[in-house]
């Protein structure tokens, strides 16, 4: 089977073709400066290709995407038949969207209905998905949210408290973000440790960091929020604020809220502690390593805050069985895991320094003492979105 993914933004559409019961990628690529000139980078057979395609709108964007993966030297497939369905990263799926789903008519309602609510992604997303219908209207297509798998959190965890009516009337609730990659890690450990039943906390600590309390497969709590800027301070976005010091920069230094809520996820996070350094965390160890204070402190913030919700989620499912770390900085950053762990021996974690240090694989860094079994697990989100595609579509057959 073949499944092309696609991820739309308002300038960019990243594709991949995958089967999904192998997780081969038989081809991925990235259509850019859509809307301004349009450029395709494109890899398949070991080799990278780029053209300047003209691009106006996504609909060429796709068409592109389309007839490389076709072409007789740089494709991987003769015709759009060999795409069995095409799956759609959407940001916000609101309230409407519990799990993924065929796209139709009343999703791309309902989907339309969430732009308040992400309102930079969701537009771009039904770009994508306007555009595939157009070029291959008889090719099954799959709307995969990145807040589908948060949905099961019970209402003590979603609700903010606030007055009643912005709930019932603006749906302003905790939602969560990453959704794809937490599902995908609390499937693997699950086949991992051969369980179906236990609690987990799963660290999805990239560029964007979330954190997700899980118990028995589902998702009881999560870090970010309405939108992904809350939780754990991230490469550029603050995580967790008190409101109040929005209306305090607005007044003293009229800012507009726009204005300093771009502050708040451009320019802030690690970036911001590391006095604009970088918000790259190899940048920031290596300034670390070399005695640079502002470094120290935001990596120092970082674990602090990360190891915070692990103890807090441990509290809010009385006990976890498994801690996970995955993306970017999950996977590859083992001081980031060593530094989170040290703050978690109270509950009994313990980590073994030499599994630790292997990268790359699904691991289980913790010793055979260790109240907590502590994995790292890489992520997949696009095979995630190609199995939940493909299931879906075998399944309406
Ligand atoms: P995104 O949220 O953009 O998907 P990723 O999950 O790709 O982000 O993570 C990107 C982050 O991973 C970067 O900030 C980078 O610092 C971090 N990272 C990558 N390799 C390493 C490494 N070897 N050690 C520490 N951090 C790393």
């Amino acid at each position: 089977m073949n499944i092309l993914i696609i991820n739309a933004g308002s300038s960019s559409l990243k594709y991949q073709l995958m089967d999904p019961d192998t997780g081969v990628v038989s081809a991925k690529g990235l259509c850019e400066r859509i809307g301004l000139d349009g450029r395709l980078n494109h890899n398949a057979h070991g080799r990278k290709v780029v053209k300047d395609i003209p691009m106006p709108t996504h609909s060429e964007a796709i068409t592109a995407t389309l007839n490389i993966l076709m072409d007789p030297a740089d494709g991987v497939i003769a015709s759009v038949d060999e795409i069995d369905a095409v799956g759609h990263r959407v940001l916000h799926g609101g309230m409407e969207f519990s799990e993924s789903c065929i796209i139709n008519e009343d999703v791309i309602k309902a989907i339309k209905k969430c732009i308040p609510l992400g309102p930079l992604h969701n537009p771009a997303n039904l770009m994508g998905i306007e555009a595939c219908q157009a070029v291959m209207p008889s090719t099954p297509q799959v709307a995969v949210f990145d807040t589908a798998f948060h949905m099961t959190m019970p209402p003590k965890a979603y609700r903010y408290a606030i007055p009643t009516e912005y709930f019932e009337n603006d749906d302003i609730r905790r939602y969560g973000f990453h959704g794809t990659s937490h599902k995908y890690i609390a499937r693997r450990a699950a086949a991992l440790i051969g369980k179906t039943e236990f609690k987990m906390v799963n660290c999805h600590l990239g560029n964007g960091s979330s954190l997700s309390a899980v118990k028995d497969g589902k998702c009881m709590d999560t870090s970010m929020g309405l939108s992904p800027l809350a939780g754990v301070p991230m490469g550029t976005r603050c995580g967790d604020i008190d409101a109040c010091v929005v209306q305090f920069l607005c007044n003293k230094y009229g800012m507009t809220v726009d204005e300093c809520l771009t502050m708040l996820n451009k320019k802030s996070g690690v970036l911001a502690l590391s006095n604009g350094l970088s918000s790259d965390f190899r940048d920031l160890e290596d300034g670390a390593s070399k005695g640079d204070e502002a470094c120290k402190l935001a990596l120092e913030k970082f674990y602090y805050e990360v190891a915070k919700y692990v103890g807090a989620y441990a509290a809010a499912l009385n006990g976890i069985d498994v801690l996970t770390f995955t993306a970017g900085v999950g996977e590859n950053g083992k001081d980031t895991r060593k530094a989170i762990c040290s703050y978690l021996t109270f509950m009994g974690v313990e980590i073994d320094d030499e599994k630790n240090s292997i990268r790359g694989q699904e691991i289980c860094i913790s010793t055979p003492n260790s109240k907590v079994q502590v994995w790292v697990i890489p992520t997949n989100e696009e095979l995630m979105i190609a199995q939940d595609t493909a299931e879906l579509v075998k399944a309406a057959k």
